[in-house]
């Protein structure tokens, strides 16, 4: 079945996440927009995809749980997980591997932990927009651990991406798919990059705001709309010879 997808939202856990963006908000202005499956990703920290599941159970959405993982090269990584348990089980170790550092709310906001019906929990005490001590080599293994699956975050980016960091698609990046900011043009990024061609190309949002939100465009054609799915779809993806949308655009990739 072909499924909208966006995979990069923060909430207001995010230290530049608007406090609107509950995991209430965020998943019913999703299902309103009319996607399918959406993941939430918050800087460095899953404390809010329990309650965004559940928001999406009620509201008849599909939400994967997720994190943007800082690593310490400082590029942001995707990660995407089966439940909410492994999230935070991962969200965990994250926790005890980012910089000890206590968030200053009036500089970076507040870092709200929510339940699914808008009820704040609590905070995040640490400052979640950190460099982890991981490096990128290792994430998609230790992400595979819990069962998830990575991928590098809106490469095109002057800042916090892959390629800004690195100043390449490294060959031995062990994934099977890369982001794009919506607008950015595969294709030159394809020819640049060789490293890059045949990985499943995703375009999400990254919103942080409820008015970041886009407009369905973006599709996966997955056997169920589920986060095992997604999981599954990405880490068998290896060389196959689509792109986005499913669809073929150069048969030599
Ligand atoms: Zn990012
Ligand atoms: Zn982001």
């Amino acid at each position: 079945m072909k499924l909208f997808y966006d995979f990069h939202i923060h909430s207001c856990l995010s230290p530049c996440g608007d406090n609107e963006m509950t995991p209430f908000n965020l998943v019913n202005a999703a299902k309103l927009f009319g996607y399918d499956i959406i993941a939430l990703t918050d800087h460095n920290s899953c404390r809010n995809c329990r309650a965004a599941v559940r928001a999406g159970e009620q509201a008849g959405i599909t939400v994967v749980p997720g994190m943007e993982l800082c690593t310490s090269e400082e590029i942001h990584v995707i990660c995407l997980f089966p439940d909410c348990g492994r999230a935070e089980a991962f969200s965990a170790l994250v926790r005890e591997n980012i910089p000890p550092v206590k968030n200053r709310t009036e500089i970076f906001g507040d870092q709200l932990v929510m339940d699914s019906e808008d009820t704040v929990l609590g905070t995040e005490e640490l400052l979640l927009n950190t460099a982890s001590f991981f490096s990128v080599d290792e994430v998609p293994a230790l992400v595979k651990d819990y069962g998830g699956v990575c991928f590098p975050a809106h490469i095109d980016r002057a800042s916090y991406s892959l390629i800004s960091s690195l100043g390449d698609f490294p060959a031995d990046l062990a994934v099977n798919a890369f982001e794009l900011t919506p607008n950015a043009d595969a294709e030159s990024y394809l020819a640049k990059y060789p490293a890059a061609r045949g990985k499943l190309i995703l375009r999400d949002s990254d919103a942080h705001y409820l008015e970041n939100l886009l407009l369905p465009a973006h599709t996966l054609n997955l056997p169920a709309c589920s986060a095992q799915a997604v999981i599954d779809y990405i880490r068998n993806r290896h060389t196959r010879s689509e792109t986005e949308d499913g669809q073929c655009i150069n048969g030599s990739f």
